[in-house]
């Protein structure tokens, strides 16, 4: 980290003591440095004075009023001590009261006049401050600053401890501090300096200074990630590649049953660019369920194999990986191309003798999981590799792919369409390529929003449907009745096979034993059970054709790209497929679910998610790989990604070192050591 000449330790903070600083450490705040760091988690509006005619039930906010009773405590019904105060300003009185605090009648004394910040509520009809914090008005003590910036905490700690300590690190900045930022930059996209920034996102003197704060940090961020990103490509892109031939393809098509999408042979056609270019490929293909893109895949296995080389084909779980191996074996034979399955489940001899195939390069296409790469598997001449349905992979394991195929071409195989700007931002050290056509001859699967009393008519449909010879699985937001209040597997299986007595119905998610999950879906597919009762755990790529009804029980509590992904489970084979989304009579989800009745278009779905929802969800989840973002959340805007990633581009096309920009380049060596660490 950069240091600033606050690198100063906390002791020279008064009242700070080595217990509170023993706290703050909790914090990670060890130096006043680290405390510019630690910014407010949300602000109080202490500037606008509203006068107490004016009130409005459930709003946050300031009063300035005089004490007008002494304080009264009583005791409510379950034996709580609360203290009532009536508070008076020229427009009107106000009840507030606080419970189980006997100090109250202490400090607010009998026409004093205070400021009064909280929560303003209605109890019977009457408008109430409960709990509010209060400042007395006098001239020894001053009122304070008028925006009040609320800094998470931990036990022990009050925001008045946390106040201080930024204060103090405030009051240490010096005049100028080094910016990665360069000032072009700040300047084209009107950011403030780091200085400028850190004043106003600790006090500001408007809401909208700590908002343009943020958006400076969450530029920063974007920013910096963008410029590793570019680097890490670029570097790649300097190493030396194998040069695969491009003459399978004939072969390749002809060995077919059908003819490819012209979103397939594009983007085939650009592995087949990337794959002879001299270069090693890093390329992402972005495709929807059901888009096609094992066979994209298979093209490129194809071409390793018969330019000499081998290639690793790499599923999330056995049960993917066996399914690849299912459907690419009887391509693979009828080129003359062997193809071995490499799993943990196989009894060691023959793991053994799989393993001398790898070993030996008698094994030309390998499939298995990821243990392909990490269990150190000695492969004779690795020349491609593919991480399948992987919104899981890493920036680190992306590099990590590299390095351990001696620059293989790696192909990353994604089936969560992202929005392009996001795309650009997230794998900005890969070239995308885009599927968005599908296959002739789906059906759409027909999408419903329902409400609780359609339960019984849905309960029937599901009946129908199993009679019809179907199968149907349910997805519910928890496994086991909990704090929050929504659908839990355990309660609507037991609802089912009471229901549906003459049905067979399975529980699956993520806490039953690996080898447990397995077993289930296997006797889902085997039809063994005609509904299945689950977690998310479903979401991922599992293939039974036969399912045709998805239910998703509290479906607003999803994102739309993961509706989407559970949706994608069903519409497989040639039956008509539905999907009933329960949830729709509550409040406002009607917005969200709307969009899966309008389109089944995956990228679509994914551009109105990231409008309604926001970045904040995509980078706050950690499955993709990056390194933590603080800033971009939902006050990140497109066009604030779109700029971060356009001036990064620029500043690395005239200096890809950072040479004239260290200050910057360690910012990014730091951003990526760090999101090695958070990945190992
Ligand atoms: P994805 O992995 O993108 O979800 P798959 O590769 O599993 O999709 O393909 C889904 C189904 O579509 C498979 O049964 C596959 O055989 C079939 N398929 C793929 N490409 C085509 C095509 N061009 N024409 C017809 N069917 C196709
Ligand atoms: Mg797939």
């Amino acid at each position: 980290m950069t240091k600033e000449n606050t690198c100063t330790k906390l002791e020279q903070v008064k009242g700070i003591g080595p217990k509170k600083r023993a706290l703050l450490e909790r914090l990670n705040i060890r130096t006043l440095e680290d405390a510019l760091y630690a910014y407010p988690r949300d602000y109080e509006d202490h500037s606008h004075i509203v006068p107490i005619r004016q009130l409005v039930a459930d709003e946050k906010c300031a009063i300035c009023a005089t004490v007008a009773e002494y304080p009264v405590t009583t005791t409510t019904k379950k034996g709580q001590p609360m203290t009532r105060v009536k508070i008076m300003d020229l427009t009107g009185t106000l009840p507030i009261v606080f419970f189980n605090n006997l100090y109250v009648s202490k400090f607010l004394h009998y026409q004093h006049k205070y400021l009064f910040y909280g929560k303003v509520s209605c109890f019977a009809g009457v408008l109430t401050m409960v709990a509010p914090q209060y400042w007395e008005i006098n001239e020894e003590e001053p009122v304070p600053a008028s925006i009040v910036p609320i800094y998470p905490l931990t036990a022990g700690l009050k925001q008045f401890d946390l106040r201080k300590v930024t204060e103090a690190a405030l009051a240490a900045l010096p005049p100028s501090l080094p910016d990665p930022l360069p000032d072009t930059i700040r300047a084209q996209y009107h950011l403030p300096d780091r200085r400028e920034a850190f004043l106003s996102i600790h006090k500001p003197h408007e809401l909208s200074d700590a908002a343009t704060a943020r958006r400076r940090f969450a530029f920063e961020e974007l920013f910096t990630l963008c410029c590793g990103l570019q680097q890490l490509k670029e570097r790649r892109q300097n190493l030396e590649g194998i040069v695969f031939s491009p003459s399978f393809t004939d072969e390749f098509f002809s060995a077919l049953s059908f003819p490819l999408t012209n979103a397939q042979q594009r983007v085939i056609s650009e592995i087949i660019a990337d794959c002879t270019s001299g270069k090693p490929m890093n390329r992402l293909v972005q495709g929807d369920v059901g888009s096609g893109k094992t066979i994209i895949a298979a093209a490129l296995c194809a071409m390793a194999a018969k330019s000499g080389y081998q290639a690793a084909l790499m599923a999330p779980t056995e049960i993917l990986a066996q399914q690849h191996m299912e459907s690419l074996s009887s391509l693979f034979h009828k080129l003359g191309i062997t193809t071995t399955l490499l799993t943990g489940s196989l009894p060691t001899a023959q793991k053994r003798d799989v393993l001398a195939a790898v070993k030996s390069g008698e094994a030309q296409v390998v499939i298995g999981t990821h243990a392909l790469i990490q269990k150190g598997v000695a492969f004779h001449q690795l020349g491609a590799i593919i991480a399948d349905e992987q919104h899981r992979f890493g920036v680190r394991q992306r590099a990590a792919l590299t390095e351990k195929g001696n620059s293989a071409h790696v192909l990353v195989m994604s089936a969560t369409p992202i929005p392009r700007t996001l795309a650009l931002i997230a794998y900005g050290d890969l070239n995308v390529s885009i599927l968005d056509e599908m296959p002739p001859g789906r059906t759409l699967v027909q999408t419903f929003a329902v409400g609780e009393k359609m339960r019984e008519r849905i309960t029937a449909f599901i009946d129908k449907q199993i009679a019809e010879g179907g199968q149907v699985y349910v997805v519910c937001p928890l496994i086991e009745e909990g704090e929050i209040a929504c659908k839990d597997v355990i309660q609507q299986a037991s609802y089912l096979r009471s229901a549906l007595p003459h049905r067979h119905v399975a529980v699956l998610h993520g806490q039953l034993p690996n080898e447990e999950k397995d077993q289930i879906m296997q006797d889902f597919a085997t039809k063994k059970y005609d509904i299945l009762v689950a977690t998310t755990v479903i979401e991922v790529g599992v293939n039974v054709p036969n399912a045709n009804l998805m239910v998703v029980e509290d479906a607003w509590r999803f994102g739309l790209s993961q509706l989407h992904q559970l949706r994608g489970r069903v519409g497989r084979g040639s039956r008509q497929s539905y999907c009933i989304l329960f949830g729709a009579d509550k409040p406002g989800a009607m917005k969200r679910l709307g969009v899966m009745r309008r389109t089944n278009d995956g990228f679509e779905i994914a551009q109105a998610d990231l409008e309604q929802r926001g970045a904040g969800d995509f980078f706050g989840e950690r499955q993709h790989g990056l390194p933590a973002l603080q800033f971009t959340d939902t006050f990140v805007d497109v066009q604030l990604m779109q700029d971060a990633r356009d001036a990064a581009e620029a500043l690395l096309a005239n200096d890809p070192e950072l040479k004239q920009h260290t200050e910057l380049q360690a910012r990014v060596s730091q951003m990526l050591a760090e999101s090695e660490n958070a990945l190992n």
